[in-house]
């Protein structure tokens, strides 16, 4: 028998926000089918055995944005999603030994912070409930279509918030980080979150948004928290993979699409790479929006001006992820001793620091690379051995800041020397590496596109620093709420609202713009909410004397129960 090649809804791309749309228009009724171009389904968000015998997240590598209520209505955990939260969440080291852990009971992560810089355990407390308060405020916003830019400020408005808004959207994530923190080192550390995939540094404005809006993930109910997938990332693809299908939606690997098919203004269907032809009434993209709209789409079905201003999407800004296989754990400068350890447990930052960020920035800007750079590590194993032998361990690094076109050459060419240069890096915090690297592998910008899909390299596929691509200009005025000027032709993937990150959002979002219009309710914003507004614990801790009790009682092991209550989210 032949293949069906007539569908309600086709999907370019088996992201993780293809397999979320997917999931929801299957559930609804409509036959769907995803077209994922690789091999595998997940895009950044999957496991490869990227060296022979161990299993890697290849590109994200941490659960913590995606958003509950999809784990939960697309039942990931029935369909194989476990996922496990280390002890240690963060970890903070320097060259001279000197370091902290971010630990997930708050006493111990102040008394950490206290030990490091004397007074910032109550400033990071301070900061830590600005940080909830942004979370609460705009929690609702990611679930829901987008909002003009006039009608966001107006949520902090409503609640008296405007100086919220300055801190966490407008202005630089270095701004942000010396109005609360004194340590000029922590400030280091924690500005690494402000340069995610950034065309710029700490004090870019708009890189406070990109630390704001990473910080709303969260995992047990505690905002911030984040966790391990056991088997990577690619398990919580595989598991909306496995949702999906058993929903009735079709999944085809190896299936590239090379255009979407428009007949009178309206998406009809794609053809793939191979000639095949699909047809389908609605065609959904989960590719990044400058293909999707300049590659995927023959230039004659956009008006110029949208033509115009999907080529200038800004891409800019990306970051490379270097896998080590070791077969001995870093011994770590100041603990002396490779022996496992809670050094070993959370998201590592090595060596932060504003000025290094700010040289980086500035050879960013020039194409090349800076001598030296900040660096995350994660050892994925320590938290689930499943994914090597016993005898191994695997590393993953994380730099930032990085330019896709080189001034000089191509990254190809500079790839295996630059990597040399960065595990020199790593060898002044681990000087034990040096002898225990067994394997490696490097994914750069230009891997990120030529292999991920990623235009540019963006790993949010459009940039996220500064609002004039954000909310409903993203990625661009005309595509705004997932719909495109080509009538059935949508946007699902992280270049829409509300942006990168495996949030799943843009892939819910996207199936609820769609079935509403086909309800008829083209014109009904589709918003998702959950109690909200300021508890009284916020208010408390809004005044100064409200602080200073409340970072005695944090810093108390003996009540741990009443802090747990105030890093909850409210759900
Ligand atoms: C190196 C790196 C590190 C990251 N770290 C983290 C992290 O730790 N935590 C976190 O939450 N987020 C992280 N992110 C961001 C996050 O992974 C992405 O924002 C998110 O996975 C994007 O998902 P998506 O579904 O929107 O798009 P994508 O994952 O980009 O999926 C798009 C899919 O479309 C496919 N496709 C493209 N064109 C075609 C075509 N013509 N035909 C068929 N298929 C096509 C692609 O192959 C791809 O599978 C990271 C990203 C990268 C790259």
């Amino acid at each position: 028998m032949g293949r069906t090649n007539k569908y309600d809804v086709a999907i370019v791309g088996a992201g993780h926000n293809g397999l979320v749309c997917a999931n929801y228009l299957a559930r609804a009724g409509l036959s769907t089918v995803v077209l994922e171009a690789r091999h595998v389904v997940g895009g950044a968000c999957v496991s490869e055995e990227l060296i022979p015998g161990s299993t890697w997240s290849s590109c994200s590598f941490v659960q913590g944005m995606l958003r509950p209520e999809i784990i939960d209505d697309l039942e990931l955990a029935k369909y194989g999603l476990v996922s496990k939260s280390p002890d240690v969440q963060g970890f903070a080291l320097w060259d001279d030994g000197d370091h902290y852990f971010i630990h997930k009971d708050l006493d111990r992560t102040l008394a950490s912070i206290e030990k490091h810089s004397k007074g910032d355990g109550e400033n990071f407390l301070r900061f830590a409930q600005r940080m909830k308060r942004f979370g609460d405020i705009t929690r609702d916003v990611l679930l829901s279509e987008p909002l003009s830019r006039s009608e966001f400020i107006k949520l902090f408005e409503d609640e008296g918030e405007q100086e919220l808004l300055q801190e966490f959207v407008f202005s630089s994530s270095l701004e942000l980080t010396q109005k609360y923190i004194k340590s000029e080192r922590m400030r280091g550390h924690m500005n690494f979150l402000g340069m995610v995939s950034t065309w710029g540094s700490p004090s870019t404005p708009g890189t406070s948004y990109v630390y704001g809006y990473h910080s709303q993930g969260e995992f047990e109910k505690v905002l911030g928290r984040w966790a391990l997938p056991v088997g990577g990332m690619g398990a919580i693809t595989r598991a909306l993979a496995a949702s999906a299908v058993s929903h009735g939606a079709v999944i085809r690997t190896e299936a590239a699409v090379d255009k979407v098919l428009v007949w009178g203004g309206a998406a009809v269907g794609v053809v793939l790479k191979s000639g095949e032809e699909i047809e389908a009434d609605l065609v959904v993209s989960n590719a990044d929006p400058k293909r999707s709209l300049t590659k995927l789409l023959d230039r004659k079905h956009l008006p110029d001006r949208v033509l115009k201003a999907a080529a200038a999407i800004d891409q800019r800004g990306s970051m490379a992820r270097i896998h080590l296989l070791i077969d001995q754990l870093p011994g770590y400068v100041g603990f002396g001793s490779s022996k496992q350890g809670p050094e070993h447990e959370g998201h590592a930052i090595l060596g932060g620091n504003v000025e290094l960020y700010e040289k980086a920035w500035e050879a960013q800007r020039r194409g090349i690379f800076a001598d030296e750079y900040v660096i995350e590590a994660l050892i994925h194993s320590v938290t689930d051995p499943s994914v090597c032998n016993n005898r191994h361990h695997t590393l993953a690094l994380g730099v930032q800041q990085l330019p896709y076109e080189l001034a000089d050459g191509t990254w190809d060419v500079h790839k295996e020397a630059w990597v040399d240069s960065v595990c020199e890096m790593l060898f002044r915090y681990a000087p034990n590496l040096r002898n225990h690297i067994v394997a490696r592998n490097v994914i750069t910008p230009l891997d990120l596109e030529k292999n991920y899909g990623l235009t540019g390299g963006n790993i949010f596929q459009a940039s996220m620093v500064g609002m004039q691509q954000l909310l409903d200009a993203r990625p661009l005025w005309a595509a705004g709420h997932y719909r495109t000027p080509v009538a059935n032709y949508y946007l699902c993937g992280s270049g829409s609202h509300p942006g990168g990150g495996v949030t799943g959002a843009p892939g819910h979002n996207a199936a609820m713009r769609i079935l509403a219009d086909l309800r008829g309710d083209m014109n009904v914003r589709q918003v998702r909410t959950r109690a909200g507004g300021k508890t009284l614990i916020d208010s408390i801790m809004d005044t100064g004397i409200g602080q200073k009790v409340g970072f005695q009682v944090a810093k108390s092991r003996g009540l741990r129960a009443i802090t747990k209550r105030f890093s909850k989210t409210k759900r």
